[in-house]
């Protein structure tokens, strides 16, 4: 059977999950998306993207047509239509087709796409033996511009960004702040370890406030693993000890040399080491 995508509802076969071409998640970008893994079954931290969602719709006064709860029950239900345990959950919601100009009022029927299917990002090498990364020049955008706190359909910010850093052999890069300072990367937050401590931007940095982040805070609470949000700049990257990064879809994965510099010993340190295992655990509810 053919992947089942949830369209406002409704179930289609993934070659006939369609909308229009007059949409305006398509013309401009106009809309929010969570993206989330499911684990055993269970939605990780299911609430929390449905929060960050609404948030992200209220920001661009955009009405989601559903509640929370309904919501969550048809994330659970696509799961569950596709037979899948263990999945990547992408969930869109669009402004709707509208008319080719900008105007919000004149769009009608946001569009709520449900798509559980899976996800490798990186290959399992990266995770044993590190990231290499760079700096992006793109900076994040402006919060006062288009705030990253908001998870828009436009992630042209983001993926510029990502092409620098293909076109320097890495796969992730990372982004700084109008001011310099080091906000996250193209699709995942960042954490260093300096002297036991782990670090990792704060929220007015101009990030996204990833839900895998703090996940991670929260489990560095319960390891007694001291943890603070700081402000860092580049420099404080490259004498880090240890630097990982962390997102729904890449997990946490180790980062072992920024442009060209090795991160500590250039191994995945024993921090991110213990922290990778016990997040396993975390999500399949063990720990
Ligand atoms: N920053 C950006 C820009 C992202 O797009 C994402 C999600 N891919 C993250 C951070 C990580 O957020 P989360 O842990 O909620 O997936």
């Amino acid at each position: 059977m053919s992947l089942q995508i949830y369209i406002n509802g409704t179930y289609y076969d993934k070659e006939n999950a369609k909308i229009s071409v007059y949409d305006h998640g398509l013309l401009y970008g106009d809309g929010v998306f969570e993206g989330m893994r499911a684990y055993s079954g269970k939605v990780f931290k299911l609430r929390e993207h449905m929060d960050r969602l609404y948030e992200s719709a209220r920001t661009i006064c955009l009405q989601i047509p559903i509640s929370k709860s309904q919501l969550e029950d048809d994330v659970n239900a696509t799961l569950q239509k596709n037979a899948l345990t263990d999945a990547y959950i992408r969930l869109v919601v669009t402004r709707g087709a509208g008319s080719l100009g900008l105007d919000p009022n004149r769009t009608s029927d946001p569009q709520v796409i449900i798509i559980a299917d899976h996800i490798a990002l990186y290959p399992a090498e990266f995770y044993e033996k590190g990231l290499k990364i760079i700096t992006a020049s793109t900076i994040r955008n402006h919060p006062a511009a288009l705030s990253p706190r908001i998870k828009s359909l436009n992630y042209l910010n983001n993926i510029m960004a990502k092409i620098e850093g293909l076109q320097a052999g890495c796969v992730e890069a990372v982004m700084l702040n109008h001011k310099g300072e080091v906000a996250e990367c193209t699709g995942d937050n960042i954490f260093i370890i300096k002297r036991g401590i782990l670090l990792t931007p704060p929220k007015d940095a101009g990030i996204l406030e990833g839900i895998t982040r703090n996940a991670i805070l929260e489990l560095a609470g319960k390891l007694n693993i001291p943890a603070h949000e700081q402000t860092m700049t580049r420099h404080d990257l490259l004498v880090a000890d240890e630097c990982f990064l962390t997102g729904s879809a890449a997990e946490v994965i180790p980062v072992v040399s920024i442009d060209s510099r090795t991160i500590g010993d250039g191994t995945v340190g024993p921090v991110t080491t213990r922290l990778i295992a016990e997040f396993k655990k975390m999500v399949h509810g063990i720990a």
